[in-house]
């Protein structure tokens, strides 16, 4: 009875195997079409000063709409895109478009565009970034490249020549979601970072959990130790803002300040003399 069991145990975890390998499959199939079918878009999201909800710039977020499966997530199609391959082309679309954008606002804010360990590796990363700034007649000081631990850990040495080249272009760059990685001090000093990131999952337990807290201190401690910014993301209450400005954070991003929105809903604000977002915090400490 015990076998005939094992044995249905078995079909079913290899049932279910099979489908799971089936939808990554058909996902990475219709990932293959989607730029040429203008199923990709992008989303901006608004990076912000703390205590004047003055806007520095914004992060660009790729969107996926499946002609049959609605929006599809980057959480799943990120993913797979990395493991094909296929992030490199659709890298290239996110950073041209990207420049491209943000090269025609009338006021110089920066744009922030998130890089994959595949693509930072790749060969010939950072002339393709030169090119695409001298077509797009894009600053380099107004690119920000984001870049999360894992990247730096699949090729450390050929991270570190990229980033070092990147930097001598005048191309920013953040360490994205700061804490969850491996070595995250180590990396801090081994590599040219000009910006923290520190991740959402402690700003959203500032408030519940006392370790969160404690982290979020020591990450703007390190901050303001290696003179490095620290910007905040996932920020969503006013609460959250104010133990921010409190403790010292400048720069923050998230809900509270702005969903990711196509970049049309924003337009009129980056034209604007001054961008200022609702729900700034101000005079934090005074009151
Ligand atoms: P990330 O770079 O850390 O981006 C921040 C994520 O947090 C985004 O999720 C954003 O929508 C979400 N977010 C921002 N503010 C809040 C908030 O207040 N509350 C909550 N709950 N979430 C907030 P999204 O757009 O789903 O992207 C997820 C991840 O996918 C990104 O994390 C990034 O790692 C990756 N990704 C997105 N676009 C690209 C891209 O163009 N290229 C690459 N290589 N990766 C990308
Ligand atoms: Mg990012
Ligand atoms: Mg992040
Ligand atoms: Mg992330």
């Amino acid at each position: 009875r015990a076998k005939t069991e094992g044995k249905g145990t078995y079909r079913f975890f290899e049932a279910a195997m099979g489908a799971q390998i089936r939808e990554r499959r058909s996902i990475e199939h219709d990932l293959r079409s989607a730029i040429a079918n203008n199923e990709l878009s992008l989303a901006y999201q608004p990076q912000a000063q703390v205590d004047t909800g003055e806007v520095n710039g914004f992060e660009v977020l790729l969107r996926w709409t499946h002609p049959t499966r609605g929006k599809v997530p980057p959480s799943i199609f990120i993913p797979i895109a990395e493991d094909s391959g296929l992030i490199l082309k659709i890298g290239e679309w996110v950073m041209r478009e990207a420049c491209h954008e943000a090269a025609t606002w009338m006021r110089p804010l920066t744009i922030a565009v998130n890089v994959s360990a595949l693509q930072l590796t790749s060969d010939g990363f950072v002339e393709f970034v030169q090119s695409t700034l001298s077509q797009t007649k894009l600053p380099p000081e107004r690119l920000e490249i984001e870049i999360t631990e894992t990247a730096l850990i699949r090729d450390p040495n050929r991270a570190l020549q990229t980033l070092q080249k990147l930097k001598a272009l005048g191309v920013n760059i953040a360490m994205d979601d700061f804490g969850t990685g491996y070595s995250s001090l180590s990396n801090l000093r081994a590599f040219p970072f000009d910006k923290i990131k520190i991740d959402r999952s402690f700003i959203q337990a500032v408030h519940t959990n006392p370790q969160a807290a404690a982290i979020v201190r020591a990450v703007l401690g390190l901050g303001r130790g290696l003179g490095l910014p620290v910007i905040a993301e996932g920020v969503e209450t006013s609460e959250e803002l104010r133990f921010l400005g409190l403790e010292g954070c400048t720069e923050a991003q998230g809900y509270l300040f702005g969903r990711p929105a196509p970049i049309a809903e924003f337009v009129p604000l980056i034209n604007d003399n001054v961008v200022v977002l609702p729900q700034p915090l101000r005079r934090a400490a005074a009151d």
